[in-house]
């Protein structure tokens, strides 16, 4: 199996600017796609902002982050950028709808044997397979954390009709990022998100009901459960709305009230308190 050189990556927002930065960090290239040329602008800032900082910290040389930096490409046109790609990850918005079309115009674009590969927090692979028609056996679930470039963990999931080819090729690359893959299978929010999208709705709810204040819960958890970060603090770190948007889909898919967003939580997201990402969610953030 011959290493992979180049990836193409659609979405620059959180997760998207982060993967392509994890892959030009292991000498792979990649190209980010947005329609938002205002997430380019962002995206790259964030790349010359996170390499000037290893290089501070003496971590990079200045020459390699030069590299590094010119291993990244910003496209508008996702047709244009998919030409030929032999391995696209999808990391735009966390909407079935959404991700469906952008299957389509990538199986239409990229490589006839190209790994379509989704980031998808909670979205079922093989729904979002149905879009790639005969192409089905080439999509699969390639799930990062945030911040992918600290992160080293990759899920891995296979939709009802991944071939075993393209589960091999994409654990390849996730270790060729200097990542560790593990397998999980196609159920809603797989694992990582079935366990903590409702631990953190669990704190809103707690939050909400006045059992403590948002500082104190984090704290609490952090103190009391051995969590590097509060459940709060991480869901303005993770994106409230991307939060909201998980709790829909394990609800919808599992079927179990328990899933269902907290009414703070929504309050929030409707009112554009979306975390870090707009300066103000859980808490104030300076950006
Ligand atoms: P985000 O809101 O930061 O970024 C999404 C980007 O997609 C935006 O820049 C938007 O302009 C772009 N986009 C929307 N439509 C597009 C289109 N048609 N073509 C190209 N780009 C388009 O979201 P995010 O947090 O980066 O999440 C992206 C994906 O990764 C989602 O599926 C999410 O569930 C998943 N994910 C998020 C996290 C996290 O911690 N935030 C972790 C793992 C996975």
């Amino acid at each position: 199996m011959s290493q992979v050189e180049s990836i193409v990556v659609i979405g620059a927002g959180t997760m998207g600017s982060g993967i392509a930065y994890a892959a030009a960090a292991n000498g792979i290239s990649a190209t980010v796609v947005d329609v938002a040329s205002a997430a380019l602008d962002k995206a790259r800032g964030y790349h010359e902002k996170t390499a000037a900082r290893s290089v501070e910290k003496g971590r990079l040389l200045e020459a390699d982050a030069k590299s590094l930096l010119g291993r990244i490409a910003y496209e508008g046109d996702l047709a244009e950028a998919c030409a030929g790609s032999g391995f696209v990850i999808e990391a735009a918005s966390e909407r079935a709808d959404l991700k469906k079309s952008l299957f389509a115009t990538m199986v239409a674009s990229a490589a006839g044997d190209a790994v379509l590969a989704t980031n998808t927090s909670s979205i079922s692979i093989t729904e979002i397979a149905t879009a790639a028609g005969d192409a089905a056996d080439r999509v699969i679930g390639m799930h990062f954390f945030n911040p992918v470039p600290v992160m080293k963990l990759v899920e891995v999931i296979k939709g009802l009709a991944t071939s075993e080819g393209t589960v091999e090729r994409t654990i390849s690359l996730a270790k060729a990022m200097g990542k560790t893959p593990i397998p999980a299978n196609d159920r809603a929010g797989f694992v990582s998100n079935r366990v903590l999208m409702p631990l953190i709705n669990e704190a809103f709810f707690a939050w909400m009901e006045g059992v403590a204040k948002a500082e104190d819960i984090d704290e609490i958890m952090k103190l009391g459960c051995n969590f590097p970060m509060g459940p709060l603090r991480l869901a303005d770190f993770i994106g409230l709305d991307v939060c909201h948007d998980i709790m829909m889909v394990l609800h919808r898919e599992l079927g179990d009230p328990k899933f269902f967003p907290c009414p703070l939580l929504r309050q929030l997201v409707t009112a554009g308190r979306l975390g870090d990402k707009t300066g103000h969610g859980v808490y104030e953030h300076t950006r």
